[in-house]
């Protein structure tokens, strides 16, 4: 079982977008949405949720009135200002609270108690090309990191059980704790790649640190032809960072098109030359031993 995982350096660069066009040709593949934080591939799989589960979250605090005397020692001591007087009264901004419990420990009323919130929820779901899990985070809520290894150790166990060949992740975008949590473990690294500077700038943050778990990368260059300066900017990178460019698509609307129907391109435009290149783009991911890239036809 091999186990794939789609990345960008930043948001809107049609990441979900692709990941839902592979899923539609990936055969017997588990999928995983590890965007946390701003899940949306549920938008074309259309999950059919069979199972439901809560995810514990950070401890926040909150202080029992009755029993507080006001005395301030916890808004003292709090170092995150989530602790306020109002009205004469110390009480405590769930949203500011960062968990820490020390202002239950030092306060003399043993007024304030803290709880796991449980507001983060992960579920099993049924979609027309199979099994995904997914997840969605109340608001406010933290360790999106943690979430993503919990999801996607449910994902490995269905696809043990079930002999799958794949799983295929749809990551999140930047460098941060999900895309950390993406990355570990994973046989291979999809990079979607949007030609602009902000697009070059931060593909290289990513690639530099997908290259420090030693994982194997493939790129594809989505829009290619909004900026072609920059792309022949990032062809030249790759090409320095012997990291293969599997396809530059350009910019087409048949994508926004097949979006709003809540399908993937390759059911939206099956035979469109996109969903042609999406294909060998499977194609090679799933077997990586070709050396080929796939250039659409282009105005450059
Ligand atoms: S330390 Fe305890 S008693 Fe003092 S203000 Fe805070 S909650 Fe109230
Ligand atoms: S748990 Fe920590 S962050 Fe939250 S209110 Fe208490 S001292 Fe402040």
């Amino acid at each position: 079982m091999k186990e794939i995982t789609i990345l960008s350096g930043k948001g809107g660069t049609g990441k979900t977008s692709i990941t839902a066009a592979l899923a539609s040709i990936a055969k017997n593949t588990v999928f995983c949405d590890n965007d946390v934080d701003a899940a949306d591939l549920h938008l074309i799989l259309h999950p059919e949720i069979k199972e439901k589960h809560i995810y514990e979250g950070a401890w926040v605090a909150e202080i029992n009135e009755e029993q507080c005397n006001n005395c301030g020692i916890c808004f003292t001591h709090c170092r995150f200002d989530a602790i306020h007087d109002i009205n004469s009264q110390y009480t405590i901004n769930p949203l500011q609270c960062e968990g820490c419990r020390l202002c239950e420990r030092v306060c003399p009323s043993n007024a304030i108690i803290s709880e796991r919130s449980l507001n983060n929820t992960w579920y099993v779901s049924d979609t027309r090309f199979g099994k995904m899990v997914h997840a969605t985070m109340g608001p406010g809520e933290e360790n999106s990191g943690k979430l993503v290894s919990e999801i996607r150790r449910k994902a490995r166990e269905i696809a043990s059980k079930t002999n799958a060949d794949f799983i295929l992740n749809d990551g999140p975008p930047g460098i941060g704790c999900t895309a950390i949590s993406s990355i570990t473990g994973t046989n291979s690294v999809l990079l979607v790649i949007e030609p602009t500077l902000s697009g070059l700038h931060d593909i290289k943050r990513l690639i530099e640190l997908v290259r420090t778990f030693k994982i194997p990368m493939n790129a594809i260059i989505n829009k290619s032809d909004i900026n072609t300066e920059v792309t022949k900017k990032i062809e030249e990178y790759l090409k320095n960072n012997v990291i293969r460019l599997l396809a530059k698509i350009p910019f087409n609307e048949t994508f926004v098109d097949a979006m709003i129907k809540g399908q993937s391109i390759i059911e939206y435009a099956p035979d469109s030359e996109i969903s042609q290149a999406l294909k060998y783009i499977w194609s090679e991911i799933s077997k990586e031993e070709n050396e080929k890239t796939f250039h659409l036809v282009t105005n450059e």
